[in-house]
C-alpha cells in the first residue's frame, strides 16, 4: 500500500533528508587517504544525535553501524570496519536518520583523492542516471517512467545496473511501497501521485550486472569486482502547478551542501601537499 504524506509529512521528511545531507556533508571533510571506514561512521553518529535524531541504519534488522560505506566493487550495505581508505578508490556513503518519527534515507559515492578518469565517468554517469530518474517523478507518470529513464542512461554508457536492490518509498518506514527498481519499462507500474515520498537510488556497476551477497549477511559487491557506484535522492511528488501541468518532484536531499564540502576538502588535501 503507498502511503500519500501530507504537506506537513513532507516537511518532517525534508527536515529529515536535509539532516542526512548535512551529516554527508560533515562526513565529506574526513574522506581522505588513511582515515578509517569506522572513523567515517562515528562522524556520523555523533553528527546525527547532536541533531537531536537518531541513525536511522544503527539496528535496522540488525545492522550494526549508522552508514553503509561501501568500498570500489562494493554496491551497498557495507559495514564501517578498520579498513582505511586509499588514493583512488571510491566510497559510496548511504546515511539515514529518524527524526520526529519519520526517516531520512540519501547516498553520494565519494572519491578519495585523485581517481581514474574512467571511474570518475562512472560516477558522473549514474549521478546523470539519478537526475534523468528525477525528472520522470512527476504526477500521472508510472515508477517504470522513472526505472526506464534510470537504465537507459547507464546502458547507453556502457554500464550496467543492478537489479536485486531498488529504491523505495519513504515515511514513518524507512522501505514503504512503491519498489523504485532502476530498471524497467517506461508507461508500467503504480501511477505517481502528489504526496508519495520516494527514494531514487541508481546503483550503477562499471562491469557485469551480477552481484554477490558477502558472508557478513550485508555487504553486496559486484561479482566481476569492477566499481560500482551509488547515489541516492528522497523526493516528494507534487501537485500540478499554476498552469495546471504536472511540476517536477520536489528535491528533499540537498547535494549541494555535499558537493562543497568535497570542494573544500579537495583544495585541503591539494594545500596539504605542497
Ligand atoms: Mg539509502
Ligand atoms: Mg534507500
Amino acid at each position: 500500500m503507498i502511503k500519500l504524506k501530507t504537506k506537513e509529512e513532507v516537511e518532517l521528511l525534508r527536515e529529515n533528508n536535509l539532516l542526512v545531507s548535512k551529516t554527508l556533508a560533515e562526513v565529506a571533510k574526513y574522506v581522505k587517504p588513511g582515515v578509517t571506514t569506522d572513523e567515517l561512521d562515528r562522524v556520523a553518529e555523533e553528527f546525527i544525535r547532536d541533531n537531536g535524531a537518531i541513525p536511522g541504519f544503527l539496528g535496522y534488522n540488525g545492522f550494526p553501524k549508522t552508514l553503509c560505506v561501501s568500498v570500489n566493487d562494493g554496491i551497498v550495505h557495507g559495514i564501517p570496519s578498520s579498513y582505511a581508505l586509499r588514493e583512488g578508490d571510491i566510497v559510496s556513503i548511504d546515511c539515514g536518520t529518524i527524526l520526529k518519527g519519520f526517516y531520512g534515507d540519501s547516498a553520494y559515492t565519494f572519491a578519495v583523492g585523485e581517481i581514474d578518469p574512467e571511474v570518475q565517468r562512472l560516477l558522473d554517469v549514474t549521478r546523470e542516471a539519478l537526475y534523468k530518474g528525477v525528472a520522470q517523478a512527476k504526477a500521472g507518470n508510472r515508477v517504470g517512467d522513472i526505472s526506464a529513464a534510470v537504465q537507459k542512461h547507464a546502458e547507453t554508457n556502457g554500464y550496467s545496473v543492478v537489479r536485486e536492490l531498488t529504491g523505495h518509498g519513504l515515511g514513518r518506514k524507512m522501505h514503504e511501497d512503491p519498489e523504485v527498481p532502476n530498471f524497467g519499462t517506461a508507461g508500467r507500474g503504480p501511477v505517481l501521485k502528489e504526496g508519495m515520498v520516494l527514494c531514487i537510488e541508481p546503483m550503477i556497476n562499471a562491469g557485469k550486472k551480477a552481484v554477490v551477497f558477502e558472508s557478513d549477511g550485508w555487504t553486496v559487491r559486484t561479482r566481476d569486482r569492477m566499481p560500482s557506484a551509488h547515489f541516492e535522492w528522497a523526493v516528494a511528488v507534487r501537485g500540478p502547478g499554476a498552469d495546471g501541468k504536472p511540476q517536477t518532484a520536489d528535491v528533499l536531499t540537498d547535494f549541494t551542501i555535499i558537493d562543497e564540502a568535497v570542494w573544500q576538502n579537495k583544495l585541503q588535501l591539494k594545500k596539504t601537499e605542497r
